[in-house]
């Protein structure tokens, strides 16, 4: 992996060259580079900020020095890669455990720290059209500049090339990873200031160890990170699914948008046999639909030892809670996953709403079998693109009007 980073206090990027990355630079695994954005001006006083439009406190930084810094700095390589620009802004995406997994497939990365009250818009907007720019976030403040960000966030990505954490198995549980935070960990002595290590961990028995390890991810992250909706979703699911190993259910990441693409082709292969018509929109979506699906619907991805193996969302539509594209991988269906998920995406409706409604497709006759066993009838008849549809409905209990 090669790193770029441009910023007027190129010497605050000097913990570049400690620990972890410095290794990582010696090793050969990642190429460092820092450049001061001043060699890119052209007067004595090397200005890079100037005055704001339209008024307000503070000097924005100019758009020349960034555009002539990036055009050499970001220039194709003869293999014509272009790399992934970040720039570092507390109005960005948040930067999360999923990002930083993202970026560490990238084999180069420039980072453009801004100082001030931050870099001209135009320059982001100019480099979009060319190559991948992401605008992240490390937190909901305000930094002195971009720099402390960038350290942050390349610690971050670089601990997850292949090769750079002797142990690879260390970051498997991890907190951030699966939605969850880590459990506690404890090393010698057994007791230290008569607080003993949880005998659990002692006991050579590896799956009470894992057992409790899950148990106290869980835990900790309701009681610590309520925002993690993935931990009260990880405790409820499960309790149903408890027969397949190692499953994980999360909240989808936009991440997750290509592979709950590839699944969604997978499962509704066979409806569209069964229709003889594959004009289905779990069949027709694109990517980009996926990714902007993440944002308007909650979905939830199930996960059995890293792999996608099933997914639901869902979303208020009045009174109703609307829950859709359910589906389980096809070699692990009739195990009462899809069932559990079904479940589960219900008991996730708010409160205040009065019932759940779905569509599928007129001939799926499992799914319809399903959902009847669940609970819902058919409430209307449809037709999508020539395909007939379904829409179900089913009160919840506590429904007054029924
Ligand atoms: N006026 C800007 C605003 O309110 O969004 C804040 C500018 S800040 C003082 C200067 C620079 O610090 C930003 O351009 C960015 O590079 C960096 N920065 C500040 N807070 C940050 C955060 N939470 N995450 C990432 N970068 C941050």
């Amino acid at each position: 992996m090669r790193i770029d980073v441009l910023s007027i206090f190129p010497d605050y990027l000097q913990p570049l060259d400690l620990s972890l990355i410095g290794r990582a630079r010696r090793t050969g695994l990642l190429q460092v580079h820092t450049h001061d954005l001043r060699d890119w001006t052209h007067d004595r006083q090397r200005t890079v900020d100037d005055t704001p439009y339209g008024g307000g406190a503070g000097m924005v930084m100019r758009p020349e020095p960034w555009g002539e810094a990036l055009d050499e700095v970001c220039r194709a390589t003869e293999s014509d890669q272009l790399p992934h620009l970040i720039v570092p802004g507390p109005g960005g995406t948040p930067f999360t455990q999923a990002i930083a997994h993202t970026l560490a497939g990238e084999p180069w990365l420039v980072f453009a720290c801004g100082r001030y009250e931050g870099i001209d818009e135009r320059v982001v907007q100019e480099y979009t059209d060319r190559m991948p720019v992401s605008v992240l976030s490390l937190g909901d403040y305000v930094l002195g500049g971009g720099e402390v960000a960038a350290l942050a966030m390349i610690e971050a990505i670089v601990r997850l090339v292949p090769g750079v954490i002797g142990n690879a198995d260390s970051l498997v549980e991890e907190s951030h990873t699966g939605g969850l935070l880590e459990y506690p960990v404890y090393t010698k002595p057994p007791v230290w200031r008569g607080q003993e290590v949880p005998a659990v961990l002692r006991s050579g028995d590896h799956g009470a160890i894992a057992d409790w390890r899950r148990q106290q991810r869980l835990e900790r992250t309701a009681a610590r990170r309520p925002d993690l909706a993935t931990a009260a979703d990880g405790l409820q699911v499960d309790a149903a699914l408890h027969d397949l190993d190692g499953l994980q259910v999360q909240l989808a990441v936009p991440a997750d948008a290509g592979e709950i693409l590839t699944l969604s082709r997978a499962c509704w292969l066979q409806e569209g046999r069964d229709h003889e018509s594959f004009a289905i929109p779990a069949l027709t979506d694109d990517l980009d639909q996926a990714r902007s699906d993440l944002s308007s619907w909650r979905t939830w991805v199930v996960r059995a030892d890293g792999r996608l193996i099933g997914s639901v969302r869902a979303r208020q539509v009045g009174a109703l809670w609307d829950i859709g594209r359910l589906m389980v991988a096809p070699d692990l269906q009739g195990r009462g996953l899809g069932r559990a998920l079904l479940e589960f995406a219900e008991a996730a409706a708010p409160d205040d709403l009065t019932g759940y409604t779905l569509i599928t497709g007129a001939r799926s006759a499992g799914n319809l079998r399903m959902y009847r066993r669940a609970g819902y009838r058919i409430t209307e008849r449809s037709d999508y693109h020539g395909v007939p549809t379904v829409g179900l409905h089913k009160p919840r209990r506590s429904d007054p009007t029924i």
